[in-house]
């Protein structure tokens, strides 16, 4: 065993000094010149919040986030949920680390996967939100980026959730394909989950040719993130200051992915990613957006620089 633990990290070792060479992505040319306009009216007198709950991190040599990242650099690797608090109800975006998470890493994933998932447990959001006496009645729904294992890890210590995903989303997390995948099926098959598949409409929104007005107040606008898994969801969020956010779920691991044009590190990218070339596609798109749009927020999941400066719960962010 030991022989084989010091085989696999020599392997990881010069497998991250080969491919952790400086090239970025080449930008393509958009047909458009410009970015579509933005398509839905934002209602000013809706009453809007948003708040991060950490549930636990892990770290990583930078090197791993992205090409071109620093070998010797530690970084941390959030684990979030973000709660959004709308008159027609509140909901969470994704659920970060569950109480059984610990248990589902070791029961499924392989040597190498326990190797990139370990991490360090606070509290699940379940948790977070009794301990502020939030009210779960007011708890609509929650909304998954995507299905992996650290984004849909709390979903369960909810006595009914609902939630929000797409059909191509679910049918890649309970595929066979999955198995090899970072999906654990035990943390949504319950039969006290219920499911609510999303259609985007065929209207543009930034630079997304489809979307979705999730309160049909141009608060809450969601868009296709496919690439990462069959199915990611991407989520803008217009608060009533004017501060607006776009959290972009795995698509990125880093905001300087996106300002560098540079992918995840190959050695996790082939074990999380689907599809490379639609990543990649993403990839570029959101480094568009944000040159055309250095106002918008993105926010990676992942990126703890950027987590850690957005209100945390139980303080809210209008
Ligand atoms: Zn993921």
């Amino acid at each position: 065993m030991r022989l084989f633990l010091d085989k696999l990290l020599a392997i990881l070792f010069v497998g991250a000094l080969l491919c952790s060479c400086n090239s970025s992505l080449k930008l393509k040319k958009f047909p458009e010149a410009e970015l579509s306009a933005d398509t839905y009216e934002v209602k000013q007198d809706v009453k809007l919040s948003l708040s991060v709950i950490e549930t636990g991190y892990s770290t990583t040599p930078e090197v791993f986030m992205f090409k071109g990242g620093r070998w010797f650099k530690k970084r941390k690797i959030a684990h979030i949920s973000v709660l959004v608090q709308h008159p027609l109800g509140d909901f969470l975006f994704d659920t970060g680390l569950g109480s059984k998470v610990s248990d589902d890493v070791k029961n499924h994933f392989s040597a190498i996967q326990r190797t990139g998932s370990k991490h360090i447990k606070f509290k699940t959001v379940k948790e977070t939100l009794d301990s502020n006496d939030y009210h779960q009645d007011s708890l609509a729904f929650i909304l998954l980026s995507h299905l992996h294992w650290d984004h849909a890890g709390g979903v369960e210590d909810f006595i009914t959730p609902l939630l929000y995903t797409t059909k191509v989303e679910y049918d890649h997390a309970f595929s066979e394909q999955s198995e090899e995948s970072y999906f654990i099926k035990e943390q949504f098959d319950s039969i006290n989950v219920q499911w609510k598949f999303l259609a985007f409409d065929s209207v543009k929104y930034k630079v997304f040719d489809t979307s979705l007005d999730l309160f049909n107040d141009g608060t809450v606008i969601l868009v296709p993130l496919y690439g990462h898994t069959n199915g990611s969801i991407g989520m803008f969020v217009n608060l009533p200051s004017g501060t607006r956010y776009f959290f972009i779920g795995d698509a990125a691991w880093a905001l300087e992915a996106i300002t560098g044009l540079r992918e995840k590190h190959p050695i996790p990218r082939k074990q999380v990613d689907t599809n490379r070339s639609k990543v990649q596609n993403q990839l570029v798109l959101l480094h568009y957006l944000q040159k055309k749009d250095p106002n918008l927020i993105l926010v990676p999941s992942h990126d703890h620089q950027v987590v850690k400066g957005l209100a945390h719960f139980p303080l809210v962010e209008k």
